[in-house]
């Protein structure tokens, strides 16, 4: 069938669904194949919950109109996505980079959203899935659209260009992240980079901040619009993050965020400056960074009794640990400062100097105490004789358990396999 027609069932469905554990009435099911399911065998059982159509590629599974053979589901997804996202003719926004993109998309949507109906990116639905699916739940009422990419190998961005055909970029910053899959860091800077080529080519826009060094060598537009440097098109400078981000703005306003880390400061400001940008009033668009509160165990702050947990449990590689705990190193309190950091995963064959380095690094700042969990935080402990090291991530909770913790301040880190969440009921 082909994709004009498959549209015009699109529209007479209420949603989009692959998963037959959140069929909606009417929605149109996509069979999509995964390594240990085949969706086609799923179709049936998702018309019998409601759905009105189910997209297939195998025929055999075919029993009425209702079935849509298709060559392919995924492409026909993605097709879809991009027919709607012609037909919708919004702008469209892409974020991508190696670290913040979530934060980044979430503070751009509440800015925007104070002048217009914006859709973004729900979760972290930033895949070659994801990102169809995020176009194809905007409806006509939308006038901005907001789209994740994530990545780990090449090409990736390039194909989500192909299908998203945005209209702006911004990278939050390239740095040590998915080394495995793209093949080190000149790798992630080309991966990354994907985004600034389409854009380029298409005679597209890019925000860009003008103080990461890595960003600017490889961006070659000749107008981007920029931040946060005085003379740029939207300024903004930093004054603290104790914890939380403190920050002045264009019009002098002084701003108090519930965002932790001077790391989140370039995300505030990209989402400012796509607010001027697109003519939100500057009061609004600070008010919606003020508001915005971080879930998802993204740098959440949890005060207990005479402890401040700084939780950042979501995520961890090179870039984004460093950020972390050099913030937390320069972070004025009067508390002890503890720092709990589980290991960074996806670093192939990079893994034992980074965690070796990673060692190095809390030796030339000062921390009270530092623990250090999992196979690969073995390199960083035997470069930080004085940090307390645990295999396990059960003894590493045996520990916190057995030895309560008094006045202090903890930064948690780790990547999300990890799991450091648990600790918190522990500390
Ligand atoms: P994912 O790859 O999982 O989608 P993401 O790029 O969407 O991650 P966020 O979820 O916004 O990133 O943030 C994850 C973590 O990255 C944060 O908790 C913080 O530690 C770190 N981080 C956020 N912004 C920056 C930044 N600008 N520089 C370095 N680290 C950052
Ligand atoms: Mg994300």
């Amino acid at each position: 069938m082909e994709i004009n027609q498959i549209y015009q069932k699109y529209k007479e469905s209420s949603s989009v669904s692959t998963d037959t554990r959140k069929i909606e009435k009417d929605c149109m099911f996509f069979a999509l194949k995964g390594p240990n399911f085949n969706g086609n065998t799923f179709a049936e059982e998702a018309l019998k919950q409601g759905a009105k159509y189910a997209v297939i590629d195998e025929a055999q599974y075919r029993k009425d109109e209702r079935f849509i053979l298709v060559k392919d589901v995924l492409t026909s997804l993605q097709q879809l996505a991009n027919y709607h996202r012609w037909q919708l003719a919004i702008p469209i926004i892409a974020i991508t980079g190696s670290n913040g993109k979530t934060t980044t998309k979430e503070l751009v949507n509440a800015v925007l959203a104070k002048k217009y109906r914006t859709y973004a990116t729900r979760g972290n639905l930033n895949n070659h899935i994801g990102i169809p699916l995020t176009l194809l739940a905007m409806d006509e009422t939308i006038e901005l659209g907001i789209v994740e990419m994530g990545a780990n190998h090449q090409k990736e961005i390039e194909g989500y260009c192909k299908i998203a055909e945005p209209d702006f970029g911004l990278i939050t910053n390239i740095g040590k992240a998915h080394l495995e899959g793209f093949g080190g860091e000149e790798g992630v800077k080309k991966g990354k980079g994907e985004l600034y080529d389409y854009l380029l080519k298409s005679g597209k826009k890019i925000f860009l901040n003008t103080n990461d060094e890595i960003l600017k060598s490889i961006s070659k537009f000749s107008d981007p619009i920029t931040y946060p440097n005085p003379g740029n098109f939207y300024e903004c400078s930093f004054i603290d993050a104790s914890p939380f981000i403190r920050f002045k703005t264009e019009d002098g306003a002084v701003v108090n965020t519930q965002i932790i880390g001077s790391y989140n400061f370039p995300n505030i400001a990209g989402a400012l400056c796509i607010g001027k940008y697109f003519k939100v009033p500057a009061e609004a668009a600070n008010d919606a960074i003020a508001s915005y509160n971080p879930e998802n165990n993204r740098s959440q702050v949890i005060k207990k009794e005479d402890l401040t947990l700084i939780l950042d449990a979501y995520n961890a590689n090179p870039s984004s640990m460093k950020a972390a705990i050099e913030n937390f190193a320069a972070m004025s309190t009067s508390n002890k400062k503890v720092m709990v950091l589980g290991d960074m995963f996806e670093l192939g064959e990079q893994s034992e100097g980074e965690h070796r380095n990673l060692g190095k690094l809390i030796g030339s700042l000062k921390f009270d105490s530092v623990l250090l969990c999992g196979k690969m935080m073995k390199y960083a402990s035997e470069e930080l004789k004085s940090a307390k090291y645990f295999s396990e991530k059960a003894e590493l909770e045996k520990f916190v358990e057995g030895n309560k913790l008094k006045d202090s301040t903890i930064l948690i880190k780790g990547s999300r396999g990890m799991g450091l969440e648990t600790l918190v009921r522990l500390i």
